[in-house]
C-alpha cells in the first residue's frame, strides 16, 4: 500500500526594516546584550506600541509577489503564553485577520509540470528575545540570561495551506524553501540569511494512504537549522509515522525536535492549538486599515521577480536556461535584452552576443550594463544585419568592438570600412588555394591526420580576407581541397 506525504511550512522571515515593529529601537546583530530596548520592547507597565508602517508595506508586498488577497482591514491580535523572553506574557501577532491570505507559490512538482503550492496566510508579528545559557546549553547551566535586543524585531510569518496543492515530497519541500527565499530576497523585504536567523521555518508533517480523503495526526517539527536537516527530518518523520500507522499505533499530535546529532525527530511537547494562545484582538491597537493609495505605492515600488523574468526568457523568447539566468540575474539587463530583441528572429543568437561578446567587453571597461556605450537598438542592428548575411560573425566581433569604442551605428561603420563580406565562391577558393600555397607544412599535417590544425588554416584566411570570409565556407572548402 502506497503511502502520501503531506508537508507544510510555517517559514520566519526577519523583515529588513530599520527599527522594530512597535517602537522605535534600531535593528542590529553583534552588539552588546540590551543594547538596543526601550520601556516598549522590554514590555513595561504603561508603555503603548505604534506600528511601524515600513513592516507593513513588506508584508504586504510579500503577499503580492505570493499571490494572495490582501485584507483592506486587518488587526493585530495578543498570543498569551509565558516564556523568560517574552516579558509581556503575550507576543503580538495576527489572528483571525492576518494582512494577506490564499496565495501560492509556484514550483516545479516532481512530475516536472509546475504546481501551485497553496499559502493559507502571511501575518506579522513580533519577535521575542533570547535566551543566553552560561555553559551554552540549558543542560549544565547554572545561570540563565535573557538579552532582548531581539525582542520587538519584525517577523513574517508565512504559513501553507495542507488543503490546497500541498508539498507531497522532500524533493518539492527543498525546492518551495528555495524558491520562496529568492523571492523574498528579490523583492527586498529581506536578505533570509539562514545562520542570521532571518529565515526559519518549522515543517508540519503528516501522511495517509493514497486515496484517503481524511488527514490523519500531523507533527510539527521546530527550528530546523538547515535545508538538508529539513530533508532528513521530513524522511525521518515520514517512515515513522507510516510505521506507527502500519502497526496501528496511534500517532499523536505534538511538537518533535530535530536532533542532529542522532539525525532522528524526538518529541519535545503536545501540539499547542489555538486556543491553547487564548488569543484576543490587542486593545493596544486600532485595526489597519489600507487605503487603495498605500496599496497602489505597495505595487507601484514592487521590484520584478527574478523568477518571473526567468520563465518569460525561457518559455517567451526560448533561450536556454544558462543564457536565461545570465540574464535574468539583473533587470537592467534583462529590460537591455527586451529591447535589443525587439526585432531579431535568432534571440538564442541575441543572447549569444549579450553573455559573451558584450559581457566581455563591459568586463574589460568596468562598465555595467546601464553605462554600456553600445544601446540595445545599436546591437539590434547588428545581430540582425549578420542575421541577414550582409555580415559574417568575425566582421561582427569588430565591428562591436568598434561600436562599444565610438558608440557609433554598425552601418556608419561597415560603410566607412567598406566591409561586405566575400559572397563569390571563385573569391573564396582563390583564397583558400592562396592560403594552401602559403602553408604547406600544415596542409601535412592536417593530411597526416592532424585535423585540428586545420583551425589554423581558416584562421590564415580570415586574416587574408580581414574577416570578411565566412569561417564555416571557408572550412568546407579547405576540406574539399585538402582531401579531394
Ligand atoms: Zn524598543
Amino acid at each position: 500500500m502506497d503511502w502520501e506525504l503531506i508537508v507544510c511550512f510555517e517559514v520566519h522571515v526577519e523583515l529588513a526594516t530599520a527599527t522594530k515593529l512597535f517602537c522605535g529601537c534600531r535593528i542590529g546583530t553583534g552588539l552588546a546584550a540590551n543594547s538596543l530596548i526601550c520601556p516598549i520592547c522590554t514590555g513595561q507597565p504603561g508603555t503603548l506600541p505604534t506600528l511601524n508602517k515600513k513592516a507593513v508595506e513588506l508584508a504586504v508586498r510579500a503577499g503580492m509577489a505570493l499571490n494572495c488577497s490582501i485584507n483592506e482591514v486587518s488587526r493585530f491580535a495578543r498570543k498569551n503564553y509565558f516564556y523568560p523572553d517574552l516579558p509581556k506574557g503575550y507576543q503580538i501577532s495576527q489572528y483571525e485577520t492576518p494582512f494577506c491570505e490564499n496565495g501560492f507559490l509556484e514550483i516545479e512538482g516532481d512530475g516536472g509540470l509546475m504546481r501551485k503550492i497553496g499559502i493559507r496566510r502571511i501575518h506579522l508579528e513580533e519577535d521575542a528575545g533570547k535566551l543566553v545559557h552560561s555553559s551554552g546549553s540549558l543542560e549544565g547551566s547554572e545561570n540563565s540570561f535573557v538579552d532582548f535586543n531581539r525582542s520587538g524585531v519584525p517577523l513574517l510569518e508565512i504559513v501553507a495551506d495542507h488543503n490546497r496543492e500541498p508539498i507531497s515530497s522532500t524533493t518539492e519541500a527543498r525546492r518551495y524553501l528555495e524558491r520562496l527565499r529568492q523571492v523574498l530576497i528579490d523583492i527586498g523585504i529581506s536578505e533570509c540569511a539562514i545562520e542570521k536567523g532571518q529565515f526559519r521555518c518549522d515543517v508540519n508533517v503528516s501522511v495517509r494512504r493514497n486515496g484517503e480523503k481524511a488527514f490523519r495526526p500531523r507533527t510539527e517539527i521546530k527550528n530546523i537549522g538547515s535545508f538538508r536537516f529539513i530533508n532528513e527530518a521530513i524522511e525521518y518523520e515520514k517512515q515513522r509515522q507510516i510505521e506507527l500507522a502500519i502497526k496501528g499505533a496511534p500517532c499523536f499530535q505534538e511538537t518533535r525536535l530535530f536532533d542532529e546529532a542522532r539525525r532522528i525527530t524526538i518529541p519535545m511537547r503536545g501540539k499547542e492549538n489555538a486556543p491553547d494562545y487564548r488569543y484576543f484582538p490587542d486593545p493596544d491597537l486600532v485595526e489597519v486599515t489600507l487605503g487603495n493609495d498605500f496599496l497602489d505605492s505597495v505595487r507601484r515600488n514592487m521590484p520584478d521577480l527574478i523568477q518571473g523574468r526567468l520563465s518569460e526568457l525561457t518559455c517567451d523568447y526560448g533561450l536556454s536556461e544558462d543564457d536565461a539566468g545570465l540574464i535574468a540575474k539583473d533587470r537592467r539587463l534583462f529590460e537591455y535584452f527586451v529591447r535589443a530583441s525587439a526585432r531579431i528572429v535568432n534571440r538564442k543568437k541575441l543572447a549569444g552576443w549579450i553573455t559573451r561578446d558584450l559581457f566581455s567587453l563591459l568586463k574589460t571597461a568596468a562598465l555595467d550594463i546601464s553605462a554600456s556605450p553600445v544601446s540595445p537598438e545599436k546591437l539590434s542592428e547588428l545581430v540582425s544585419l549578420m542575421e541577414h548575411g550582409e555580415l559574417t560573425e568575425t566582421m561582427g566581433r569588430a565591428v562591436l568592438k568598434e561600436m562599444f569604442q565610438t558608440s557609433r551605428a554598425a552601418t556608419e561603420i561597415i560603410e566607412k570600412k567598406s566591409m561586405t563580406p566575400i559572397t563569390d565562391i571563385e573569391a573564396l577558393i582563390s583564397v583558400v588555394q592562396k592560403v594552401i600555397a602559403q602553408n604547406p607544412d600544415a596542409v601535412d599535417t592536417v593530411r597526416s591526420g592532424k585535423k585540428e590544425t586545420i583551425n589554423f588554416l581558416v584562421g590564415q584566411a580570415m586574416r587574408l580576407t580581414s574577416g570578411r570570409a565566412d569561417a564555416r565556407e571557408v572550412r568546407d572548402i579547405l576540406i574539399k581541397i585538402i582531401f579531394p
